[in-house]
């Protein structure tokens, strides 16, 4: 049996530990990896080593077609849709990862953002640009767009001016600016998450440091048939492995 002198110098010695250790704690690279719900916050002081394999983009430009997506085929605007370019079969859009290339299949946006990270506010609105495998693994790379009168570059202005406001809409649309999407500076944050819709299956994602830039009126405009709350999963309450990489 344990003397009460015992005992308190064990309940002082584990409180001594528990404050010596809070950033031990906090540490999310121990344990078992795997996939999280997405979007999250994202902390950019986590570092569990370098992000692999390798990213080679091959974008350029492409031909292709806008939707107003009714992802749930009910005909109510809501916030599982989106607005979405998906390329033409004479473009062919895609990355290397490592040695497996994974096609883009579509870019759409969200409003707001989802993915956020701390220490920033959350930006207006986020495109997602999708990618899949032969074998069909997903890997989703992120730009987080900010609102300005006067971007830098029109390259997401482009796709989103003039949309339609009817659900279930599609038009044409050429010379989209794939490259011109992405920012110059590839850094990045990559994490083991999902989809951030039905069926929320695992994705590989690549978050980019460097926001990109939309006319306020245009992401006004484009947001404005899914009300002020968006068409934006909530934020999960996890903290997957953060990986900086370029890309
Ligand atoms: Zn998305």
């Amino acid at each position: 049996m344990l003397s009460r002198l015992t005992t308190l110098l064990i309940a002082v010695a584990t409180t001594a530990a528990l404050i010596a250790a809070p950033a031990q704690a906090r540490h999310v690279c121990t344990g078992a990896p795997g996939h999280v719900q997405s979007p999250v916050e994202i902390d950019r002081s986590q570092n569990c080593g370098s992000a692999t394999p390798a990213i080679t983009i091959n974008y350029g430009f492409a031909d292709g077609t806008m939707q107003f997506r009714d992802k749930n085929l009910n005909g109510v605007v809501d916030n599982h849709d989106d607005v979405s370019f998906v390329p033409d079969q004479f473009s062919d859009p895609h990355i290397m990862y490592g040695t497996t290339k994974y096609k883009l299949t579509e870019v759409h946006y969200h409003f707001d953002a989802e993915h956020k990270f701390q220490g920033q506010a959350q930006a207006p609105a986020e495109a997602h640009f999708v990618h899949a495998s032969a074998s069909g693994s997903t890997v989703v790379l992120g730009v987080l767009i900010d609102s300005v009168s006067v971007p830098a570059s029109d390259a997401h202005d482009h796709p989103l001016t003039g949309v339609p406001t009817t659900l279930g809409d599609s038009w044409s649309i050429g010379s989209v600016n794939l490259t011109g999407m992405l920012p110059a500076n590839k850094a990045s944050f990559r994490y083991s998450g999902s989809l951030t819709s039905s069926p929320y299956t695992p994705v590989h994602w690549v978050v980019f440091n460097d926001h990109l830039e939309a006319t306020s009126s245009t992401i006004t405009q484009v947001k404005a048939p899914f009300g002020a709350a968006g068409n934006n999963r909530s934020r999960q309450n996890v903290a997957p492995r953060i990986y900086p990489g370029n890309p």
